[in-house]
């Protein structure tokens, strides 16, 4: 074991959404700040290059097994690279609604309250937008909660050929929206991730150092057990250990829980930070169903994702559970639905014979229905020998069927003179396959209550003084949209309250 001869102020492990955005955050202040990565800088030839590539292809999944419930091994769709999951993401980012911090009931069950409000969020959400230039515009969505701030940039401009179907689905009575987007304005990298608006700046200065290729395995406590002192580290495939003031895992939700049931002693037998036994359980990840609408127009089959409709988020008057979100998908030729749903390549092949792939491509637009799933605590990470076991079984199916079909009543009203619409096949009911791990979330929650939850309202562990979690892993509940901009705000909340404590 090699013993690194300095001391941070505060380590960093993981620098995707919640570790590059802290590390922007702590980097003025002068301290000592050492960021560990397990993966390296992804290549620009590498990044967001085509939705097949996700996932048909498989590319982004990370080279190693996780295994399910039965044992069976699969691969997950992780990147392991600086910047994390934003290097791959859609870079859609919603804040959550007011109501998604309250007790909601779902046909399935209860979306727990937080412990704290969306007014202890909206201003670090105003502060994310702007350090992520968030594109978008107020006012619009009709379950829009309150802004303090305009939104930083104006929203992405729909295509030419996408804003009559826009027209067309206000006709329905809808309330289309610009789905705020964040944009780097970079020509050769337009999509803001967490390497351009974190981990680059924070690098900047002198006392922030990032070392990659380093993948930590464990956190070792004093004797007591009441404060980590070194972090267990394999760089470049060498043990080493490294010694910090305060340590802060965001290595996401399903590793960050990984790393504290591995880390295991005699104080923390079960895991640490793991006295509740809630380390690990809880996990979530929306239910997500892909809709292709076949128009009658052609389209340029190249447009960016730039729509979204919260008409059915909190129910409507047939159904008065929450059901969801919907949003386009961009038009990259369309490529991530042929890439996921087979069947809608059988029913195209079967209905429209004469109907290539290309030319389907610029007759359709796909989109995203997205569904909150309950936190249950079956829904779980395990780690056994050097094994990481993943259970998950989505709940709230029949709210997400709802939403799925609500939408496609609305596409088949607009395009008359259009023969397809299906819904992706993926699996049934939405169920998303196992190894797609993409809005992961929930595994340390965080509460008032030791007994019941894993970190306090500072994100700090309940059971050691100085160990933070700043990824997905403290969502009580997922809401129905995307969690990144979430992640991103409570991490510069977090690092509000440990400049405080550096001082
Ligand atoms: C294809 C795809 C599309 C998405 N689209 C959207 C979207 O449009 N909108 C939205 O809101 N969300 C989206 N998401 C989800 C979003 O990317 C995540 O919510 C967000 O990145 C989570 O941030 P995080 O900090 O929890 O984890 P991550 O961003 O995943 O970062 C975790 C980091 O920890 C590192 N790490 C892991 N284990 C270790 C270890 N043991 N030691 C050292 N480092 C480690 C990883 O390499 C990584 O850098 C998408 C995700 C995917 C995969």
């Amino acid at each position: 074991m090699i013993i690194d001869d300095q001391h941070y102020d505060v380590i960093i492990i993981g620098t995707g959404a919640g570790g590059g955005t802290l590390a922007r955050k702590l980097a003025p202040s002068g301290k000592r700040i050492l960021l560990l990565e397990r993966g390296d800088a992804m290549r620009l030839e590498d990044q967001n290059i085509s939705s097949v590539d996700i996932f048909q292809k498989q590319r982004y999944h990370a080279p190693e097994n996780w295994y399910d419930e039965g044992g069976e091994p699969f691969t997950p769709q992780m990147e392991y690279a600086i910047g994390g999951n934003t290097k791959i993401y859609g870079a859609a980012l919603q804040r959550m609604r007011e109501k998604d911090f309250e007790t909601v009931a779902h046909q399935d069950g209860i979306s727990p309250e937080w412990c704290l409000k969306y007014a202890d969020f909206e201003p670090y959400y105003t502060e994310a937008e702007a350090l992520y230039q968030v594109h978008g515009q107020g006012g619009v969505d009709p379950t829009e909660p309150s802004r303090s701030a305009a939104y930083p940039y104006p929203a992405v401009v729909h295509d030419l050929t996408i804003q009559p179907v826009v027209d067309d689905i206000v006709k329905q009575g809808c309330h289309p929206f610009p789905l705020p987007m964040s944009l780097s304005l970079q020509a050769d990298d337009p999509t803001g991730d967490a390497e351009v608006f974190g981990v680059a700046p924070a690098l900047q200065f002198a006392n922030v150092t990032l070392k990659t290729a380093a993948k930590v395995t464990g956190l070792l406590t004093n004797p007591a057990g009441t404060s980590v002192k070194a972090v267990r580290t394999e760089l470049n495939g060498q043990p080493y250990l490294f010694f910090a003031d305060i340590v802060v895992l965001a290595c996401g939700a399903i590793n960050s829980a990984a790393v504290l049931l591995q880390s295991a002693n005699e104080k923390h037998p079960h895991g640490l930070a793991n006295g509740s036994d809630q380390v690990g359980r809880n996990l979530m990840k929306l239910q997500m169903s892909s809709i292709v609408q076949v128009t009658a127009q052609a389209n340029s089959g190249k447009f960016p994702r730039s729509v979204g409709i919260n008409d059915y988020y909190w129910g409507d008057n047939q159904f008065s559970y929450p059901m969801g979100h919907i949003q386009n998908m961009g038009g990259v030729l369309q490529d991530a639905i042929f890439a996921e749903s087979p069947p809608v390549l059988s029913l195209i092949t079967k209905f429209m014979p004469n109907f290539g792939l290309k030319q389907l491509a610029t007759r359709s637009i796909a989109w995203w229905a997205m569904t909150e799933v309950l936190p249950d605590p079956k829904n779980r990470v395990e780690v056994k020998g050097n094994k990481l076991y993943v259970s998950f079984t989505a709940n709230n199916a029949e709210a997400h069927d709802r939403l799925v079909y609500r939408w496609l009543d609305v596409l088949k009203a607009i395009e008359k003179d259009s023969s397809l619409f299906s819904r992706s096949g993926m699996h049934p009911r939405g169920e998303v396959p196992l190894p797609v791990v993409a809005n992961q979330c929930g595994t340390c929650v965080m509460g008032t209550d030791p007994a019941t939850s894993v970190l306090d309202p500072n994100c700090r562990a309940h059971e050691l003084d100085n160990l933070y979690v700043v990824d997905s892993s403290f969502f009580p509940s997922s809401s129905s949209v995307g969690p990144a901009l979430t992640v991103i705000a409570n991490a510069l909340r977090v690092g509000e309250h440990l400049l405080g404590r550096l001082k």
